[in-house]
Parts: structure tokens; C-alpha cells; sequence
């Protein structure tokens, strides 16, 4: 049985204080019945692995670099990310694929890079508004999917998060059937490709406007094994009932 995952991805958001947040998260959910996961800024990593070292939460990157080492200025190497005290890596997502034209195949090599070292990568991927009202959705989904994930996935070690690209911050959500169905999608694609006990125990995360008024009709949906939360992750009051909505 796949244990429900509710992650935050903090994005370029949050200093030192923020970290006081991570601790009124963990004192409202000491024992919980869900894996909470938080991606805070690579500048906080440290400092939140190190609060979070007796509590439940669990502390992720949000990027990390497809090489061991070397000459790339401003990066991070998964093994940096694991000597940090992380365990999870969220990678491929929409605005690094935007914002750093990140393509399938470099989102491929920066997981591979993450599962060497023993990371969990969370991979993103999603359709873009167009993409949607054209019904090019599940074509979209499809490529993503065979193009950013590698071959080396035993099953726990990879989160796949849907998120579609017009939900993202922008306060409107698919409708229940529509996660459903590329959740589905994506269920019976990682079957094909990596059998059915591996693709099990993949968890299957719905991203894109999650808060404390839907959440619990979006948990709902067969095949949702948890979110991946930006805005409404920043703020432990806000987070928390999302969480409780997954236990
Ligand atoms: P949002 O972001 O919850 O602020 O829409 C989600 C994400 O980008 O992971």
C-alpha cells in the first residue's frame, strides 16, 4: 500500500525566519498517518534537515545538477543534496523547464544522477493551457513521461507530480474526472513500461493551486496518492489542513 504524500515546494520563497513555519508544522503533526515532505530554498537545506532531525518532516532540494561535480557555477550536485541531510529531490519542474529549458532528456539525466545517490526524485511534468483545449493532454503526458523518467525507478525511489501548467498559482484546478483520468494515464503507462509491482508503488501527486477549501475533494480521486503544494505550503496554518485532509 502506497503511504500518502503531502509535499511543499517552497520555491524561491523564505529566509532563516521561514524555518520557524517547518516547526509549527511538525508540532501540529507529530505522529502523522501521511509523509510530509518540505522543499524549502538550497540555502535553508541544512538548517531545515537539522529541525526537522526529531520530528516527522522530511526535507527535500528542488533542483539538483545531472554531473557528480565540477565546473557548473551556481549548482548543486545530488550528492550535495544527500549530504545534506535530504532525501527527496523535485526535478523537471514547470518553471525550471520554462524559466532554464530544461527538455525531457535533461530532466532524465538530473533523476538519474538523484537515484545514483540514492535520492527520491519527484519529477514533474503537466500540459500547458493550449495544450488542454487542443486535447493534446494525454499526448503531452505521454512524452513527458517516457522522455524525463529513467529506467533505474525500483518503485519507492520516484514520485511522479501532474501539474498541470494554467493551475499552477493561478487559483483554478481540473475538475475531478480530469485529474483522474491522466492519473490513470500515468498508472497504467509506468505498468507497461516497469511492471505492475513497480509501478504500484509510485506515488502519483497532484500539483497546481492545492489549498485547504479543495483538497480533500481532489484526494477523492483514484490514483491520487498525495500533492505537491506551492503557495499554500509557505504558511504551516495553511499547509496543515491540506495534510489532514490526506491522513
Ligand atoms: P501552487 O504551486 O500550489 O502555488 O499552485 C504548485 C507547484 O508549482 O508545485
Amino acid at each position: 500500500m502506497r503511504r500518502k504524500l503531502a509535499a511543499g515546494n517552497w520555491k524561491m520563497n523564505g529566509t532563516g525566519q521561514a524555518l520557524s513555519e517547518l516547526a509549527d508544522l511538525a508540532r501540529a503533526h507529530p505522529d502523522p498517518a501521511c509523509d510530509i515532505l518540505i522543499c524549502p530554498p538550497a540555502t535553508l537545506l541544512h538548517r531545515a534537515v537539522q529541525i526537522s532531525a526529531d520530528n516527522a518532516i522530511n526535507v527535500g532540494a528542488q533542483d539538483c545538477h545531472a554531473e557528480a561535480s565540477g565546473a557548473h557555477t551556481g549548482d548543486i550536485s545530488a550528492e550535495m543534496i544527500l549530504d545534506a541531510g535530504a532525501r527527496h529531490v523535485i526535478l523537471g519542474h514547470s518553471e525550471r523547464r520554462q524559466d532554464h529549458g530544461e527538455s525531457d532528456a535533461a530532466v532524465c539525466a538530473k533523476a538519474q544522477a538523484a537515484l545514483n545517490v540514492g535520492l527520491t526524485a519527484i519529477i514533474c511534468l503537466g500540459e500547458t493551457l493550449a495544450q488542454r483545449d487542443a486535447s493534446a493532454t494525454l499526448d503531452i503526458i505521454a512524452g513527458q513521461l517516457s522522455g524525463s523518467v529513467p529506467d533505474a525507478v525500483t518503485g519507492e525511489n520516484l514520485v511522479i507530480a501532474y501539474e498541470p501548467i494554467w493551475a499552477i498559482g493561478s487559483g483554478r484546478i481540473p475538475e475531478p474526472a480530469q485529474i483522474g483520468e491522466v492519473h490513470g494515464f500515468l498508472r497504467a503507462r509506468l505498468k507497461e513500461r516497469f511492471g505492475a509491482d513497480i509501478s504500484d508503488a509510485v506515488r502519483l501527486l497532484y500539483g497546481g493551486s492545492v489549498k485547504p477549501e479543495n483538497a480533500a475533494e481532489i484526494f477523492a480521486v483514484p490514483d491520487v496518492d498525495g500533492a505537491l503544494v506551492g503557495g499554500a505550503s509557505l504558511k504551516a496554518a495553511e499547509f496543515s489542513p491540506i495534510i489532514a485532509a490526506l491522513e
